[in-house]
């Protein structure tokens, strides 16, 4: 009858919730784990300057390979550890990491993402601050991501926060730009170098002349702040071309080059442009 019916219902749910927990409970012990265990890596991303073409920076993202699960996507763990304080020991372990990265490379940044939970730490400034000081890097050397989530909720602290990391020479860019609540005029007491425009307006300027309207917006106000734009989730060639008529300063995304190894990065970064060799890569320097 309809109670049995229905209580085997509630029960099929329940333990498909179970298997869900359980599968939560081993990220969360395994991540914590992960760091010992030497799964985690970073991958590097390069920003490319719109006028250019030169690599001006690496977005440093993390990448986990787990024994049981094979790879995991930031996307799924990062949440997770963002609800305890794992957070802080994945995010410590990915800062030194990249800017142990940055220290070889001859000029460009490194771009780190930085979670709601981690911006809010207590002390977050003297935990970079410590971070670059034992790296021997320079602030201007180290671009600090955050959302407008992390930023939103107590306004006036982070006001602050930015404040003073700018103006030690940190950069700092609003990562997913859009997606959050913020608008441009609220974000114009944020300390910020730049804009990141969240790749699904990117994904749609070809497609709707809503996205392609809203890329153009932002692209007009925040130069217009003084803000660089750096257009995401760059996949085609009509993008760049699109990109680059609009006005955005600065171009990252699979068109150019899909996050890649430390090493491969250091190739890159040394080379200062995406492809080719050493030799035929250089634009003419005279001869
Ligand atoms: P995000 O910071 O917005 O990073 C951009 C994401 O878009 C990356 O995914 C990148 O691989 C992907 N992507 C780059 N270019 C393209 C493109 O042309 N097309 C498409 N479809 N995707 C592209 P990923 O590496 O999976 O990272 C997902 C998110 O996880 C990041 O989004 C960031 O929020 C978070 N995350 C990654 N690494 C870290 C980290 O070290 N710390 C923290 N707190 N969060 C991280
Ligand atoms: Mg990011
Ligand atoms: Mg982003
Ligand atoms: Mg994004």
């Amino acid at each position: 009858d309809s109670k049995r019916a229905g209580r085997g219902v509630v029960r099929i749910f329940d333990e498909s919730m179970d298997e869900g927990i359980r599968f939560r409970r081993r990220i969360e012990g395994g991540l914590s784990q992960a760091l010992e265990r030497d799964e985690l890596t970073l991958s590097y991303q390069p920003i490319v300057s719109r006028d250019t073409l030169e690599v001006v920076g690496f977005e440093a993202l993390v990448r986990w390979e787990t024994p049981d699960y094979g790879s995991v996507s930031p996307a799924m763990f990062i949440p997770i550890a963002e609800e305890s304080n794992t957070i802080h020991e994945l995010g410590d372990w990915v800062l030194a990491a990249a800017l142990a990265q940055v220290r070889t490379w001859p000029g460009q940044y490194v771009s780190v993402n930085f979670s709601p939970r981690q911006f809010r730490r207590p002390n977050f400034v003297g935990h970079i601050v410590q971070a670059v000081q034992h790296a021997g890097v320079e602030p201007s050397r180290l671009q600090i991501e955050i959302t407008e989530t992390a930023i939103f909720d107590d306004a006036d602290r982070a006001a602050d926060t930015l404040y003073r990391l700018r103006q030690m020479g940190f950069r700092i860019a609003l990562d997913d730009f859009g997606t959050g609540y913020s608008s441009l005029y609220n974000i114009r007491k944020f300390a910020l170098d730049s804009l990141k425009i969240d790749r699904s307006f990117i994904d749609g300027m070809g497609r709707e002349r809503e996205s392609a309207a809203i890329v153009h917006s932002i692209i007009h106000l925040g130069r217009a702040l003084g803000l660089g734009i750096i257009a995401e989730g760059v996949e085609t060639e009509a993008q760049v071309q699109a990109l680059r008529i609009a006005g955005a300063s600065h171009l990252q995304g699979f068109f150019f080059s899909s996050p890649i190894d430390a090493g491969t990065a250091q190739a890159m970064a040394d080379r200062r442009f995406i492809g080719g060799t050493d030799d035929d890569e250089e634009p003419a320097t005279g001869a």
